[in-house]
């Protein structure tokens, strides 16, 4: 599990940086809704280049990393944890707390400087995470709590989750910090967390990263629907938002990481297969010599030309081993030396013989290729040229007398440099021997050194043998590559193949770079970006969407309510004409009008009569049914730019613009005529009597009423259901229906 979580460390990255910047997005959209004004602008800020952040770190994984981009990187993270601390700072201000000015962060960043000058850029690294980013975590975090205790209901719980999870965050971010060479970040480090949990903490950072951003983002939603629409409304709002943005967000995110570890898997494969197929060509090439060098030694321990000299024949025996060991260095290929030793060791013949590196004479009894071939047993030997320093691989053979008995040994020894040179060509590969000893390398600066680390005692025995010369001890990875393995060669991450020779362990093994793994995982993780944020974008348009709809609707309603209002204050609540407060506007715009325009106007006032007996006499109720009956009565029988309302209890006006007295008196007669027809139920007839007069110029609201109201007044005196129109003279003209 450990070790594919360490695998997945892109997309780890991927997903704690995209967390960040969509923490950053939600308080850009909760700071036009917080009354209490915390700095939600740095907040944002801080998870946006916070998020940035984790991607350069995702890009210097897979891409690769540089000083240049290290410092890069180190600058802007502490620049995000200076953001958070300043978020802190002014917070707990902003909410009545105390907090340092800013002088501490001079303070700060003399600290930071401090540790780059002793220590480099992970010493700074680790400073920086200690002096800014656990108290920005941690001071953000009760900024958070501070700000709960003003709230209620799950708005205060995901406040105080968001609260939490900064603290938490904080204490991951600040405390487990790289790996520095002082105390505690020697002990309390990335490394140290790994192994004694098996997870990268960039895993726990980014799952504390979703959460933080979940609780904001949940936060927020319910302040801003709360802030503008009905509770339950929001409530409703607020359950489809998360069961739909959430659940597709992380599926996204779920399928992503498949299709990531899929095109990485497929990437891996062929770098697999590469390594492999590069392993059996090594090995094949070595065969052909190691094989050529074991039949040669062979045919010429068994060729009858070599035993003469062993038996202690004369030198003529000499010169005939001595023409063996050339012809079989020609079958060998050349380039190598062809060699027979007798009983003890010592070199009788030689294909090299009179030359600077000779062999003749010399006794090699220690070397293992010998004492087996003289205890009956073909054998071989790679090792380091005693004479030559070349590397070699050494066949031996046995040479028998016809008695069956051994009488010395032939070897052929071939140089294997040149298949060094072939190494060369790839990027790491070595040729190593069963222990680990690296015996040809791509990298001659490897040679000599051990692959991995040995018992003290095999490195004794490796020395004494001298089989390696002198053997440079300094392992160069930490553990033994038994087939393939992901390993940490100079401080990458390689796949490291090994395949053995068939010669006891002699094995090749080859390293490569997975640069096509990171390039296909980053594919993978590029488009689930693209998708993420085409999510995340067609998600906030919805919001905006429902924002604006629900900001209309209330509009809408608004604008609704202010026209009940308006109808209410201008309308009476019985008849549902408008009242005398209307009438009076009404009657003031129509008076204005008419003198501006100079054209007529009219007024016609009227009252039921006796319409106390019929309250008496039927009741009250009866009596309202009558005044709205009236009402609809005589509206429906006016113009449209007539003007009917109540003026007290059972008296109402008619303005009729563009209307002189005499046509207005005729609307009455008309009028009158009509109520005196109908037949009301339960009270039967009811009569009214009306009153014309005409606008006159120098006319106010109170002249002109008053003239109509003497005009009624006229009428009620003449009888009653009758009009009479306001003459200026004593005469007065009538009419009687
Ligand atoms: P006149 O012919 O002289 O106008 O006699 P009247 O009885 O109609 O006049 P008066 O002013 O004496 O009485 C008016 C009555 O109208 C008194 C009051 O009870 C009645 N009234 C006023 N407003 C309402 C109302 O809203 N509903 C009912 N049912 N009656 C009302
Ligand atoms: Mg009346
Ligand atoms: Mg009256």
């Amino acid at each position: 599990m450990a070790e594919f979580l360490g695998t997945q460390l892109d997309y780890i990255f991927f997903f704690y940086g995209l967390a960040f910047i969509l923490l950053g997005a939600a308080c850009f959209t909760i700071q036009d809704h917080d009354p209490a004004g915390l700095p939600w602008r740095l907040l944002a800020a801080f998870g946006i280049a916070h998020g940035v952040n984790e991607w350069l770190q995702l890009l210097a994984l897979s891409i690769g990393d540089a000083p240049a981009f290290a410092l890069l990187r180190l600058i802007l993270m502490a620049a995000s944890y200076v953001l958070l601390l300043e978020f802190a700072r002014l917070g707990a201000i902003r909410l009545g707390g105390k907090a340092p000015g800013r002088w501490i962060y001079g303070l700060l960043v003399l600290l930071i400087a401090l540790g780059v000058v002793m220590g480099g850029l992970d010493a700074a690294n680790a400073v920086a995470r200690y002096a800014l980013g656990l108290p920005g975590g941690v001071g953000a975090g009760l900024v958070f709590a501070r700000l709960s205790r003003g709230l209620s209901g799950s708005k205060r719980r995901w406040v105080i989750s968001m609260g939490a999870g900064l603290a938490l965050y904080g204490i991951s971010t600040g405390v487990i910090v790289p790996a520095a060479p002082f105390w505690p970040a020697s002990v309390l480090n990335h490394d140290a967390f790994f192994r004694a949990t098996g997870m990268p903490i960039q895993l726990l950072r980014g799952l504390l990263a979703c959460w933080m951003a979940f609780s904001l983002w949940a936060f927020g939603q319910q302040k801003i629907l709360l802030a503008m629409a009905s509770p339950v409304y929001a409530g409703k709002l607020y359950k489809r938002s998360i069961w739909t943005f959430v659940p597709l967000l992380v599926g996204i995110l779920g399928l992503g990481w498949g299709l990531t570890e899929y095109l990485g898997r497929m990437s891996q494969q062929e770098i697999q297969s590469g390594v492999r197929e590069r392993l059996g060509l090594l090995v094949s090439r070595l065969r052909i010599v190691t094989t050529t060098a074991d039949n040669v030694a062979k045919s010429m321990a068994e060729s009858p030309w070599v035993l003469p000299v062993l038996s202690g024949g004369g030198e003529h025996t000499r010169d005939e081993a001595n023409t063996v060991a050339d012809l079989s260095m020609g079958a060998a290929g050349g380039d190598g030396i062809a060699y027979l030793m007798d009983g003890s060791g010592t070199v009788l013949a030689s294909s090299n013989r009179g030359k600077s590196d000779s062999l003749m004479g010399k006794n090699y009894s220690f070397r293992p290729y010998f004492r087996e071939a003289i205890a009956g047993k073909a054998a071989y030997y790679y090792a380091l040229g005693v004479t030559t320093s070349e590397r070699g691989y050494y066949a031996s053979h046995p040479v028998r007398d016809k008695a069956g008995r051994i009488a010395g040994v032939a070897v052929i020894k071939k140089p294997l440099d040149p298949i060094g040179s072939d190494l060369r060509g790839i990027e790491h590969a070595f040729l190593i021997a069963p222990q680990g000893v690296v015996f040809l390398a791509s990298d001659p600066d490897m040679l000599f050194k051990t692959l991995w680390p040995l018992p003290a005692e095999t490195q004794l025995t490796l020395t004494r043998s001298r089989q390696f010369g002198n053997l440079r001890y300094a392992p160069l990875l930490e553990q033994e590559i038994v087939d393939g393995a992901w390993i940490v060669f100079q401080g990458e991450r390689h796949y490291a193949g090994r395949r053995d020779s068939g010669h006891d362990g002699w094995s090749f093994v080859v390293l490569k770079i997975p640069r096509a793994i990171a390039a296909s995982r980053l594919f993978g993780i590029t488009i689930t970006l693209l998708f993420a944020l085409l999510t995340v974008i067609y998600f906030m348009r919805m919001e905006r969407m429902r924002h604006d709809k629900i900001v209309l609707e209330q509009q809408l309603e608004l604008e609704e309510r202010a026209r009940k209002l308006d109808l209410q204050a201008s309308t009476d609540p019985l008849t549902g004409i408008f009242n005398r407060l209307k009438f009076n506007q009404e009657l003031a715009a129509e008076m204005a009008r008419s003198a501006r325009y100079k054209i007529p106007l009219a007024l016609v006032m009227y009252d039921i009569d006796h319409f106390k007996a019929v309250n008496d006499t039927h009741g009250h109720h009866a009596g309202d049914r009558v005044l709205t009956g009236l009402c609809r009565i005589v509206a429906c029988h006016l113009r449209q730019t007539d003007v009917l309302a109540r003026w007290g209890g059972e008296e109402f006006m008619i303005l009729s613009p563009n209307c002189d007295a005499r046509q207005a008196f005729e609307l009455a007669e008309k009028l009158r005529r009509l109520i005196a027809e109908f037949v009301f139920d339960e009270v039967g007839a009811v009569t009214c009597s009306f009153g014309v007069a005409q606008f006159q110029e120098g006319d106010t609201a109170e002249t002109l009423t008053s003239r109509a109201d003497a005009a009624m007044y006229a009428a009620k005196q003449n009888g009653r259901n009758q009009a009479v129109r306001y003459e200026p003279a004593p005469a007065q003209s009538t009419a009687t229906g």
